[in-house]
């Protein structure tokens, strides 16, 4: 089929590469001409598994292509995806300004009927108010239908969950537009839900809205173990083997980051204000995220003192492993936090420096390893469970630090493996090891 992909970020690059990979004929479009040149010279302006190496050999058999040129990229086109940015509003709604001007567009340029498929995670109601703005401003004679199809992947593993996702959801009220969608994903071969445009849109926030309380559900348990002499690790094996709990997202740690649970939890909050309906779980589910974030550097501080002249090793720094993104990283706000009680800074993160630099504070020094970043520090903090810093023995703590203390925010150590080890080892939910 002949598909257009608008917005090449995170999850249109990957949905436009994937489905290049099945046979599709794909155009990506975006406004951001250095990201289409840099795609069209086969480089990935995102770090994700895979990806280069798909978007290399896609543009070789020319199954795919980018441009910013709307025109061109709509041209006779049976699917239209839209996978542009909704950010946080001020207020906590998604802001639709990326939406609303793709749609614009859309209309301005397209002159063939098409479906047009929302990928984007938008509030309920947001599909028909996209039919609505490309309608109203069409210059050419041409029909469209709408669908959903919201985009479950995570970061950090885009690619295999686009071909190993647990499902896939498509919506329409327009049974055609169904049918088109169910045959594009056929490729995939994933079990197909099917249900109409507004449910599909709630899916995707419900979804990511019981993600984010499972996160704080355990951080809340978390807390509470350690005060009262409890192990979280223990307690989340206890209850993850029952099959109604599940074991995953019981990892505790120092909350939920990234361009989707925090922003996709207000969102839907801000869904349920409009309509004077009250969210209490999820309001709660919010406000612990947003302590959890501080409790490794209260910790910290209550053990230190006094950070001034001090030096701290920060490892990891994007809002999760694999990924190279700061959106909303706990890193952003630690970082801060360390650099205004005084403290020298270096930090370690094996891809995102380069976007980092761009968000945290300017005193903020790199080192190129984690030996390189312990080197000579007082104090060490985990942020990210990097593969690399979750491998970087406690010996390297030992023999490189002036003292070996470490606050560990993901909890990569088993307790086991601290017990004499000569670092004293602070993390989220256990006891102390000194
Ligand atoms: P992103 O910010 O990485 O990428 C958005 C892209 O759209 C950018 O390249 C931008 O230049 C482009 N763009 C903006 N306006 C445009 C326009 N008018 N025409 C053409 N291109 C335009 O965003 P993302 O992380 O890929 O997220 C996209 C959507 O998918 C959001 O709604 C997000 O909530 C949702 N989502 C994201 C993830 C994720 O893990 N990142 C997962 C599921 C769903």
């Amino acid at each position: 089929m002949k598909i257009a992909v608008i917005g090449t970020g995170y999850v249109g690059l990957v949905t436009g590469v994937c489905l290049a990979e099945l046979g599709h004929h794909v155009t990506c479009i975006d406004v951001d001409q250095e990201k289409v040149e840099k795609l069209n010279s086969g480089k990935s302006p995102i770090y994700e598994e895979g990806l280069e190496e798909l978007l290399q050999k896609n543009l070789h058999n020319e199954q795919v292509e980018f441009t910013t040129e709307y025109q061109q990229g709509l041209k006779d086109k049976q699917l239209v995806y839209l996978a542009v940015g909704t950010p946080q509003g001020e207020d906590g709604s998604a802001d639709l300004t990326y939406i609303e001007a793709a749609s614009r567009d859309i209309a301005e340029h397209l002159e063939n009927d098409t479906v047009i498929v929302t990928k984007s995670t938008v509030p309920v109601g947001t599909n028909e108010y996209i039919k609505e703005i490309i309608e109203a401003n069409l210059v050419h004679e041409v029909h469209i239908k709408i669908a959903s199809n919201p985009e479950f992947l995570r970061q950090g593993s885009a690619v295999y969950d686009t071909f190993h996702g647990d499902r896939i959801v498509i919506g329409s009220d327009d049974e055609e537009a169904l049918e088109l969608l169910e045959a594009v994903n056929a490729g995939f071969n994933l079990p197909i839900v099917k249900t109409d445009l507004r449910s599909a849109e709630m899916i995707k926030y419900a979804s990511n809205a019981f993600l984010a309380t499972k996160i704080s559900f355990i951080n809340e348990m978390a807390n509470l173990s350690e005060k009262i002499g409890a192990n979280i690790d223990h307690v989340a094996r206890g209850m993850g083997m029952d099959k109604r709990i599940g074991e995953s997202f019981l990892n505790a740690g120092i909350g939920f980051g990234g361009s989707c649970f925090p922003k996709d939890t207000r969102a839907i909050i801000s869904i349920g204000k409009e309509i004077a309906y009250d969210m209490p779980i999820l309001e709660n589910v919010v406000d612990v995220n947003e302590r959890q974030r501080s409790i490794i550097v209260d910790k910290l501080l209550k053990r230190v003192y006094d950070l001034k002249g001090k030096k701290v090793a920060v490892l990891g720094l994007s809002f999760k492993p694999n990924t190279d993104d700061m959106r909303e990283a706990p890193s952003i706000a630690v970082t801060e936090k360390l650099l205004e009680e005084g403290a020298t800074v270096v930090a370690y993160d094996p891809v995102a420096v380069a976007n980092a630099k761009k968000v945290l504070p300017g005193q903020v020094n790199y080192a190129e390893s984690a030996e390189e970043a312990v080197q000579g520090a007082d104090v060490a903090i985990i942020l990210t469970e990097w593969k690399q810093i979750k491998e970087f023995p406690l010996t390297g703590y030992k023999e490189r630090m002036n003292k070996a203390l470490l606050f560990d925010g993901r909890n990569c150590f088993n307790l086991d493996q601290v017990k004499d080890s000569g670092v004293e080892y602070h993390s989220i939910g256990r006891p102390v090891i000194y």
